[in-house]
């Protein structure tokens, strides 16, 4: 494939912006060796950027992240693709409205994946960032679409940014890759707190008319920005 010079120029700034989202993963915590990775749609494009596979977070940089089309198959880069690149590739082309992907194992979030339990929607921060409970996609080996296919299903049936895949862990989207990396801190963050919160007691639910407004005023008020566009992509912080 020969891409065209705009193309290659927002790609340029696209894997800078990847490649840094990874310390975030690093930073908060969330992952153990190199078993998380965050990709981004190439806006207008049937392109992702994501990580290679098995390169330590250390080691990550514009230059060692790879680009892909939709089913995965690579299109820049030395390196071969992650090895959830598949389940990406399928959310990129079943869900249109989403920029960005990010899977880890986080530990409090796996944790209630290992129970196949979708995190309650107790606390007002999970209201506003993922609209209800945390939900629970179905198992599924790696190796063809099936992560891709319950990921999305799940997705689908819920407002939640956020699903945690039955004994594998959780994979989070956003409108682009840095809101997937802050739903994945998020994610962890109450996961965390739920499962500390049930050492003591049991928890108290919010009541949906309550879910329903705080998700709605914390989509559409608070925090709103212009759509990131890749010229604003590398001064994020
Ligand atoms: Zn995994």
């Amino acid at each position: 494939m020969s891409l065209t010079t705009d193309v290659t120029a927002t790609l340029a700034v696209l894997r800078a912006h990847v490649a840094d989202l990874h310390a975030e993963l690093t930073r908060n915590g969330l992952v153990a060796w190199t078993a998380g990775n965050v990709s981004a749609r190439v806006p207008g494009q049937d392109l992702m950027v994501i990580k290679p596979s098995g390169v330590s977070y250390d080691d990550l940089s514009a230059e060692t992240m790879v680009v892909t089309d939709l089913h995965g198959v690579l299109v820049e880069g030395d390196r071969a693709p992650s090895s959830d690149t598949a389940a990406h590739a399928y959310v990129y082309r079943h869900l249109p409205e989403v920029g960005g992907v990010v899977h880890t194992h986080s530990t409090y979030a796996t944790a209630w994946a290992a129970r196949g339990e979708a995190i309650p929607c107790v606390l007002t921060m999970i209201a506003d960032e993922f609209g209800g409970d945390i939900p629970v996609g179905p198992f599924a080996l790696i190796g063809d679409e099936s992560i891709g296919e319950g990921i999305v299903a799940t997705l689908r049936s819920s407002r939640s940014k956020a699903v945690l895949m039955q004994n594998h862990g959780p994979f989070t989207v956003g409108k682009d890759a840095r809101a997937a990396v802050k739903a994945a801190v998020l994610l962890e963050d109450v996961a965390r707190t739920v499962h500390v919160a049930r050492q003591l007691g049991d928890t108290i639910p919010i009541a949906q008319s309550h879910v329903d407004s705080l998700y709605d005023r914390y989509q559409n008020v608070y925090g709103q920005q212009p759509a990131t566009t890749p010229s604003t992509l590398g001064s994020s912080s």
